[in-house]
């Protein structure tokens, strides 16, 4: 057996981690990155999400360079000292392409840790706090008379929440479908004067039972941004999403001192630096970043206690450029957290189930878990090489837009 480079000075126990490596399949089009990590027990395996749909042959060098050979020969069952030896020894750390490889590891150890205890990860963390995890359906349309149909689609599944959107005509709107996502015009005051327009159409349509969701995907600037926010009060949101992007935090303080309506914020955050002042000055009511882009279930589960302590909600971002592992370990953290908001994810397609057998099922608008060890999910490589990645940039046109003016929107 290989000694690892940096062991603690405690003794390992006699299981080890043999080898890390790492897949990148598309089953449903976007390429998702998945770490196997291999102990030396014959069957005793996990497997982990580094999904960064955008760039992951970054991911993947940073876990085969440097992560792997890092990190062989140490014990599994170590994973905070991992974590917190492996996030440093690139001494610049914080950023998504080095979190994301932490990720990878660090859920595929908590699966190794599962398999070990006999326990889903869920039990690991404390045990559960509920039996499912609510999640919100999406629905976009052409218009409000559209998006409610598709609304009332989710409604009739058993949902409670639902988030809209809706196309902007002649603009590339975020969210409300393929149709207009790609490249092309992008006017935030059109944006501020339709989306009102949207919510008291499908508040009305709907009634007062449903939870309504709106993600603003940081297109705003802040005075756009507090508009919007007091103008949807009487549609009485769950969360308004993303109303900024992330290089003006400090402007959530005034949104915050001028709106009534719930804000959500976080999915392009990465670091400590942004989201504790965010969480510690009360200024979101959800934490909104995604497990695997903070680097992990180590570090996202020490998040949500941060935000129980400060009263704000978790609301994991956990969309279909997350694979079904990372849904499954963003599942086993909303089971064991009191300060739950709500779930974002998405029913997976045949194929996506075939190269991840056995994982989460949505029924009655709410995530269950498999109840099997560890993350409770299985990947198979033979079904994943039948999915192999698009060429890079296939995906990113929805990132194109730009004003009216030819200038570039932060997406
Ligand atoms: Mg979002």
């Amino acid at each position: 057996m290989k000694e690892p480079l940096a062991p603690p000075p405690w003794p390992a126990s006699d299981v080890r981690i043999r080898r890390i490596g790492v897949s990148v399949t598309a089953p449903d089009g976007l390429p998702l990155v998945i770490v196997k990590v291999e102990t030396t027990e014959p069957e005793l395996f996990g497997v982990g999400c580094a999904t960064f749909t955008q760039r992951p042959y970054p991911v993947v060098e940073a876990i085969e360079k440097y992560l792997a050979p890092f990190l062989e020969g140490r014990d599994p069952a170590d994973i905070e000292d991992i974590y917190q030896a492996a996030s440093v020894t690139s001494y610049w750390r914080g950023g998504p392409v080095l979190n994301y490889a932490l990720a990878g590891v660090d859920l595929a150890l908590w699966d190794i840790k599962g398999k070990l205890a006999g326990m889903p990860v869920y039990q690991l963390l404390g045990g559960r706090c509920r039996q499912a995890a609510p999640i919100y359906g999406h629905a976009s349309g052409r218009d409000a008379a559209e998006v409610e149909d598709n609304a009332r689609r989710f409604v009739d599944d058993g949902y409670r929440y639902v988030r809209c959107q809706v196309d902007v005509p002649g603009m590339s709107t975020y969210g409300a479908g393929e149709r207009t996502q790609r490249a092309g015009q992008w006017d935030p005051g059109a944006y501020v004067r339709a989306v009102p327009r949207l919510f008291a159409h499908v508040r009305d349509a709907l009634g007062e039972d449903i939870e309504l969701l709106h993600d603003v995907h940081e297109r705003l600037a802040p005075p756009d941004a507090v508009r919007l926010a007091k103008e949807l009060e009487p549609f009485r949101l769950f969360f308004l999403e993303d109303p900024l992007p992330p290089e003006q935090l400090e402007h959530f303080r005034v949104l915050r001192s001028q709106t009534a309506t719930p804000l959500a914020m976080g999915e392009l955050i990465t670091n400590r630096a942004e989201y504790l002042p965010l969480i510690r000055d009360r200024l979101i009511d959800f934490a909104r970043m995604r497990v695997t882009a903070v680097g992990g279930l180590s570090v996202a589960w020490k998040i949500g206690a941060l935000c129980d302590f400060f009263g704000v909600r978790t609301a994991w971002q956990c969309p279909g450029d997350v694979s079904p592992i990372g849904h499954a370990a963003t599942l086993a953290l909303d089971l064991a957290t009191p300060n739950f908001g709500i779930q974002e994810t998405q029913p997976f397609s045949d194929a996506a189930r075939d190269v991840f057998p056995n994982g989460p099922t949505i029924h009655d608008g709410q995530l269950w878990p498999s109840e099997q060890p560890g993350l409770g999910i299985d990947f198979d490589p033979a079904a994943a090489e039948k999915f192999p990645p698009p060429a890079p940039l296939t995906n990113d046109a929805w990132t194109w837009a730009r004003l009216r003016d030819g200038s570039v929107v932060k997406p």
